[in-house]
């Protein structure tokens, strides 16, 4: 069983303030990773609240943690490789990150999070010195096992000053989907101040808030990721560790995410970019230092959870068959916040063979291989990867041929 915590006031994960305000309660929920096996479909399973608050001092907006990382992470069945257009993005990014600040074989770059070796192979082919950083064994062996060096632990300053006494200090610190996970931001910061030479770079990706609120994706909350940073959050943790973000981009990935660039804040060799201040200015003007910005989102979510239930409830009632397509954590927080089962959803099917057999968390709802859509042929597909609904209509063309017709849940349902 993971282990259990409460307070009845929590400090902010970031400034300690305690926090006061809700920024959306989803319920109670399962971890959406924890895909159930045919012999327990018959046996309980944990469940956890969902609720996120926003600090109202340096608005993080942030889950109440429940469950250890170490339950989470330590055996994770999440191997990067194994999204071809995630691998692909993150060779353009080694590209560019190279060229940008001139690395070679003198050079050093530590990934926090470096899953399965899927980024520093790129590193490894350019013959510049690598290390990963990766709590789950399982993931890190893969890396081990393609000749990337990889150490099995969690990031934070302990190991940071250990690296340092070992005569290691990285020009290129970076990290993708990792920051969210991160239940002390402080101490992976101040980790990160340390391992940095003094001009040494940092680059972290994480899915923007703004995007998050304004494309409504209240389904990539869940129990994994605890922190949902703004730019502006994220510019008051590193400030607090001497870091200055310097430069950003803006990418597609997750909906919207960003990629941060922190120095020193005495390295002065790096002035702050015009889109820096561009993307600040527009959180400012998009409220994101204001309380009632936070305020309204709680009801947008119930009213797209309302106009999802009254499609399905429609489809149901016409005799229409309804499938999903996809087994994603984002879907599994939203099918348990709306209430979802096999009574609106026959099935869904995965590419990925680790969940086929198994069974939605929660939910309940079996998961096929994807040729099981065909022999259905059900009247709608639910595209629970919303943010790959392109790819996964082109893939599934022949749908169109049986009069079957894609749904995308978010931002509200919509029949493509
Ligand atoms: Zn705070």
């Amino acid at each position: 069983m993971p282990e259990m915590s409460a307070a009845p006031e929590r400090p902010c994960l970031s400034c300690g303030t305690a926090l006061r305000h809700t920024f959306v309660d989803l319920g109670m929920s399962p971890l959406c990773e924890s895909f159930v096996p045919a012999e327990r479909l018959n046996q309980m399973e944990p469940f956890y609240p969902l609720r996120v608050y926003v600090c109202d001092d340096c608005f993080l907006v942030q889950l109440e943690e429940f469950v250890s990382p170490k339950e989470i992470f330590t055996e994770y069945a999440y191997f990067s490789s194994y999204s071809d257009s995630w691998v692909e993005h993150m060779r353009g990014y080694a590209d560019l990150v190279t060229e940008r600040l001139g690395l070679d074989e003198r050079s050093f770059v530590v990934e926090l999070a470096s899953n399965d070796g899927y980024l520093l192979q790129h590193f490894v082919r350019k013959q510049i010195p690598v290390l990963g950083i990766e709590p789950a064994a399982n993931v890190a062996r893969v890396a081990i096992d393609k000749g990337i060096p990889t150490r099995v632990a969690f990031f934070g300053e302990a190991l940071a000053h250990q690296l340092v006494a070992e005569g290691r200090r990285a020009d290129l610190i970076c990290g993708a989907n990792v920051l969210a996970q991160v239940p002390r931001p402080n101490d992976f910061v101040a980790g990160i101040r340390v391992l940095l030479r003094p001009r040494g770079v940092v680059t972290i990706e994480f899915p923007h808030l703004m995007k998050l609120m304004a494309g409504n994706q209240f389904d990539t909350i869940y129990h994994e990721h605890f922190s949902y940073f703004s730019f502006l959050s994220a510019e008051a943790l590193f400030a607090r560790h001497g870091l200055t973000l310097f430069d950003v981009e803006e990418l597609p990935t997750h909906g919207g995410s960003l990629r941060i660039y922190a120095r020193r804040a005495e390295d002065d060799s790096k002035p702050v970019t015009d889109r820096a201040h561009r993307l600040r200015e527009r959180e400012l003007e998009a409220g994101l230092l204001q309380l009632e910005t936070y305020a309204g989102f709680a009801e947008q979510v119930r009213e797209t959870k309302r106009k999802l239930l009254e499609f399905l409830i429609a489809a149901k009632r016409a005799g229409k068959r309804v499938a999903g397509y996809g087994a994603p954590g984002k879907g599994n927080t939203l099918l348990n916040y709306c209430g979802i089962g096999t009574d609106f959803v026959d099935f869904t099917v995965d590419r990925s063979p680790y969940k086929q057999g198994k069974y939605l968390p929660g939910t309940r709802i079996p998961i096929f291989a994807p040729h099981q859509l065909q022999e259905a042929r059900p009247d709608y597909v639910l595209i629970l990867p919303w943010n790959l609904k392109e790819e996964i209509v082109a893939q599934l063309a022949e749908v169109r041929s049986w009069g079957g017709r894609f749904v995308v849940p978010i931002p509200e349902v919509t029949i493509l």
